[in-house]
Formats: C-alpha cells, sequence, structure tokens
C-alpha cells in the first residue's frame, strides 16, 4: 500500500473565535489518500489543531513514516485495520490527525473493496443520527447577531462562551432565536467558581448543556461544577481517548468524541463504548475541516447521542462533496462505497 498526501486551503466564512483563542479565516488541511496493490484509493483529511500539538506541517512531518508502517504492518492487506492502527499509534504516540487521516483513508478503502459504506460496514441505521448544532464563534456582539441570522435554518445553536459578557450574548441570541434548542461551550475558559455562578444565567435562557466548563486537566473543578448546576456537563478537551472515559465518569455527564483528538475510527468506536459501559452521553463533534474529514465522523452519528458536525459547513470553500449536515442540521448520508467522499 502507498501512502501520498497534498496540503489544501480552506478559508471560514467568517474568524472562528473560542475561549481560549482567535482563529483567522484562512487555514491549511492535509488530504492523504491510501492506494492498494490493485490501484484502490481509500481518503482520509488530517485537521491538525494546534491545542493538541499539531500543525499541517507536523502532519506533514510524520506522514512520510506513516507510510513505512503502514507498508510493513499492512503487509498489502487494508482489511489488517487493527493491527495497522496499533502500529501507527506505537510509531508516533499521539499526532491524532495525523494517525485519523490514514484511519479514515483505510475505512475508506475497505468499503470500496467491499462495495458498501462505512455507516452499513458497522451494521448502523442512518434513521438514528440525531441533528447536528451549528456553532456560533465569539465575536463582536452585532457579528455574532448576523451570524445568528444567517444560521436561521438550524433548529440547534451552539454558543462560544467564556467572554466578561457572556449574559449579553445569551440575550442577544433568545432575541434572535427565541424558540431554538442552544447548547454552550466555554472552552476551558471559566474558573470553577466562575461556572458556577454563571450556569445559572445559562438555564434561564433555556440552554440544554454547558460543555468544558473549566481547564482540560481539571477534573475535581468540573466535578464540582456539575455537583452545583442543573445543567450537564459535556467534557470535550478533557476527554481524548477512550481510557479518558473511566477517569470521567462521575465527573461529567457527556463525553464529546472528536476524530481529531482520539486518532482513529476505531478508536473512536471505543470512546462510544467506554462511556455507554458508564451510563454517560455521547456526543460527537469536529474541527474546522472539509466535508471529507467530516463523512469520517457522519459514519459514527447513528451512535450519539448530539452530534455537532458543522466544521465544513463553516467553510467558504469545500474541496470534496459527500456525508454532512443538511441546512436543517440533519445529517447528510449516502450510499456510495467507503466515506462516499468525492472531489468538487
Ligand atoms: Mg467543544
Amino acid at each position: 500500500m502507498k501512502l501520498d498526501f497534498q496540503i489544501l486551503d480552506l478559508r471560514t466564512k467568517h474568524a472562528f473565535n473560542i475561549a481560549r483563542m482567535k482563529e483567522p479565516p484562512t487555514r491549511r488541511t492535509v488530504w492523504v489518500r491510501v492506494t492498494d496493490d490493485d490501484g484502490v484509493e481509500g481518503w482520509g483529511e488530517a485537521p491538525a489543531t494546534p491545542f493538541y500539538g499539531e500543525t499541517v506541517d507536523t502532519v506533514a512531518a510524520v506522514l512520510p513514516g506513516l507510510a513505512g508502517v503502514l507498508e510493513d504492518a499492512g503487509q498489502g492487506d487494508p482489511f489488517a485495520l487493527e493491527r495497522i492502527e496499533a502500529a501507527l499509534a506505537m510509531h508516533i504516540g499521539r499526532n491524532p490527525a495525523a494517525r485519523v487521516a490514514v484511519s479514515a483513508a483505510l475505512h475508506d478503502l475497505v468499503g470500496k473493496r467491499l462495495g458498501v459504506p462505512v455507516w452499513k460496514l458497522w451494521g448502523l441505521d442512518p434513521a438514528a443520527a440525531p441533528k447536528s448544532s451549528f456553532t456560533i464563534g465569539i465575536d463582536e456582539l452585532e457579528v455574532m447577531r448576523q451570524k445568528v441570522r444567517e444560521a436561521a435554518s438550524y433548529p440547534i445553536l451552539k454558543i462560544k462562551v467564556g467572554t466578561p459578557r457572556d449574559a449579553e450574548i445569551l440575550r442577544m441570541i433568545r432575541e434572535e432565536a427565541p424558540e431554538k434548542t442552544l447548547y454552550v461551550d466555554a472552552n476551558t475558559g471559566w474558573t470553577t467558581k466562575e461556572a458556577i455562578r454563571l450556569i445559572p444565567m445559562l438555564e434561564e435562557f433555556g440552554v440544554s448543556f454547558v460543555e468544558q466548563p473549566v481547564a482540560k486537566g481539571d477534573l475535581a473543578g468540573l466535578r464540582m461544577v456539575r455537583e452545583h448546576s442543573r445543567l450537564p456537563v459535556v467534557a470535550d478537551e478533557s476527554c481524548e481517548v477512550a481510557a479518558d472515559v473511566a477517569k470521567l465518569a462521575g465527573v461529567v455527564d457527556c463525553v464529546n468524541i472528536k476524530l481529531a483528538k482520539c486518532g482513529s475510527l476505531r478508536e473512536a468506536l471505543r470512546i462510544v463504548h467506554a462511556a455507554r459501559a458508564h451510563g454517560m452521553q455521547v456526543m460527537l463533534g469536529c474541527m474546522i475541516e472539509s466535508t471529507l474529514g467530516i463523512a469520517a465522523a457522519v459514519q459514527l452519528t447513528p451512535l450519539v447521542d448530539f452530534v455537532d458536525l458543522d466544521g465544513a459547513a463553516l467553510l467558504a470553500n469545500d474541496p470534496f462533496e459527500g456525508p454532512g449536515i443538511e441546512a436543517d442540521g440533519s445529517l447528510r448520508f449516502n450510499d456510495a462505497p467507503g466515506l462516499g467522499v468525492t472531489r468538487r
């Protein structure tokens, strides 16, 4: 099996800011192609995220090494998914965006070899997928108001908070969208004290849950927020891989899986099952990524309670077409083999 990759430019419609950073409207992503000995190609995307230690340059730096591991561990057999993914993880440790691109490409390739979409290979029912939220990033109040108006067709909004003017933001959202389901994501932006003080305000605005109120490593803080709050608490930054779920049991109500954090489609499945074993709910999120990356996550959506897969919907230029979210937040699957993605 051969591995090639290409760096692509992405542009978001708006600057995308969250509590812990400002993001410019331009960014790069990595398109990975794995070709088997019969010439069948599988594709995956590496949405590198600096918070998790990766950039497009680190991805580009490790992929040639991963190509060698794929060659040795795969021995020409793309179906040896467990063996190959274990070897990739052993070779580079974290680097989850680089690894998930290879994982997605292998699942795409296996689906194409068998002539079935990945969701069907896993025995899943697209009708079970919940609707996706659409995210409103932090900005000047009137810019946020414009974003909410542009998102009129989406029934669920996810609001980024963690600013000194969170109450003002929520008030504006409720003026514009009195009936919509609202999720709130603080992206580690609050202290435990602030979270406990602010969550009753979120309740008044009819928010459904709060994501990552406090710092990534602050599990005691997360637990305390949950004990002092009626709103369910979701761990995102605090939950990267399946082994994190056990540490979060009893600490939060729900974990947010992202492929670019966990490093493989199979690890994402393990997180779902670990969370279920602890009676926890499961959310599936994304980075800013093209339809190629989103399509891999879409395959898993029938297994989760909350979906936040608007990464490609935030883009002004999407190089790919395939599974994703519709303008009403419903999930779009297709019957094409593998991930069902084509180049625009
Ligand atoms: Mg989040």
